[in-house]
């Protein structure tokens, strides 16, 4: 039998029970070509929000009835594929469901004998440790010396990048939701600065924080927090557009920042990018981040949530700011010792 979420509904606002529909149904026979993974972890993300709306996004629209789309990892379990043999551990779209008939398109094998835990898949590599990476590397381009701000900085993304952005020698400020993640990445993951964004002002805090300005924005959030920063940007700053999830449940687009014109008066950038830009950079990013955990010189968390029924209600965590790090949905149990080519 699989069991299956699949999307009933566009959602208004915040995602509710009724717009998902569980089903459970008998799996098929495979056809020449295909596998059957049985999926091990989902990995909740804001984007999920945004591809259960209408319109197209950097992919197109999940039509109704069709089964919620999501990264995971799982197991093969039967191959009528030759790339693909029973034990291979991949990564890519399985969807909110716990085995995955594929042809194997777009699914990546899993490399064998890291010395990581298996959920370091999500919450340090893959698309998590791709954005942090290449979006403040590449995008941000951070100096010595210079102050970086990011928002949610004790997510997934934005643990990450805090901690990239101390190694490359900036001053890092972080903004997030709750006392709990201010300590976080204040005392263990060693951020110079914190703002509880809920309970203190942010621009009066920010401009306590940053008396040289603003050099590199990381921007996870948009709205209000990206408007705060632009009052207080450099000379050729850079504003890294990484994502905007205070708009992700918003019926209709907010109006833009009023400042945008602080842009002209510094010459500075903004620049949105996509980690899936940097896919064919994979290895030379994960090579680098494991060598960092393993020096002690970064560190991740992961927030686990046990068993697929829980999925829709999990998903709502990464808006009401609950998340302690990267969301995860444990769909089955691990495998073994790593065995995947
Ligand atoms: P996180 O683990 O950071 O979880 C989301 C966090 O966002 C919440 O914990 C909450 O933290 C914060 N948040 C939620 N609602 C608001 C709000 N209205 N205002 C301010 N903060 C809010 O998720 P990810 O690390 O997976 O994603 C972070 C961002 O990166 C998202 O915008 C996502 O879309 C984007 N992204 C972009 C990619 C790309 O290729 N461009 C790839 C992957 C992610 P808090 O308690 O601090 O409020």
């Amino acid at each position: 039998m699989n069991r299956q979420w699949l999307l009933a509904a566009r959602p208004e606002g915040s995602v509710k029970p009724s717009d998902f529909r569980w089903q459970e149904s008998s799996l098929p026979e495979l056809a020449q070509g295909q596998i059957l993974v049985r999926v091990i972890y989902l990995s909740l993300d804001p984007t999920n929000r945004i591809w259960m709306n209408a319109a197209d996004s950097y992919l197109p629209a999940l039509p109704l009835g069709e089964v919620m789309r999501g990264g995971a990892i799982g197991e093969v379990m039967q191959s009528r594929n030759p790339g693909f043999a029973e034990g291979d551990l991949v990564q890519g779209l399985l969807g909110w469901q716990q085995y995955c008939v594929s042809d194997g398109k777009g699914l990546g094998k899993l490399p064998k004998g890291l010395p990581i835990p298996f959920t370091a898949f999500f919450g340090l590599l893959g698309h998590i440790g791709l954005t942090a990476y290449f979006g403040l590397l590449d995008v941000g381009k951070p100096q010595p010396g210079e102050t970086l701000v990011v928002s949610a900085a004790a997510g997934a993304v934005g643990s990450l990048v805090g901690q990239i952005g101390k190694i490359q020698g900036c001053r890092v400020v972080g903004i997030a939701g709750s006392d709990e993640k201010c300590r976080w990445i204040k005392d263990q993951l060693g951020l110079d600065a914190v703002i509880n964004y809920k309970t203190e002002p942010l621009p009066a805090s920010l401009q306590r924080h940053c008396t040289k300005g603003i050099d590199i924005y990381f921007d996870n959030v948009g709205g209000a927090t990206l408007e705060a920063v632009l009052n207080l940007i450099n000379l050729r700053a850079r504003i890294v557009v990484c994502g905007m999830i205070s708009q992700y449940n918003a019926a209709r687009p907010a109006p833009g920042p009023a400042n945008l014109a602080n842009l002209i008066k510094e010459r500075a950038r903004m620049e949105g990018f996509l980690c899936t830009d940097y896919s064919d950079r994979a290895e030379e990013c994960f090579t680098q981040l494991i060598q960092w955990l393993m020096a002690g010189k970064i560190r991740y968390r992961v927030d686990v949530v046990d068993g697929l029924e829980n999925a829709p209600a999990a998903l709502n965590k990464l808006f009401d700011g609950s998340n302690a790090g990267k969301l995860l949905v444990k769909v089955g149990p691990e495998p073994g010792p790593l065995r995947a080519v």
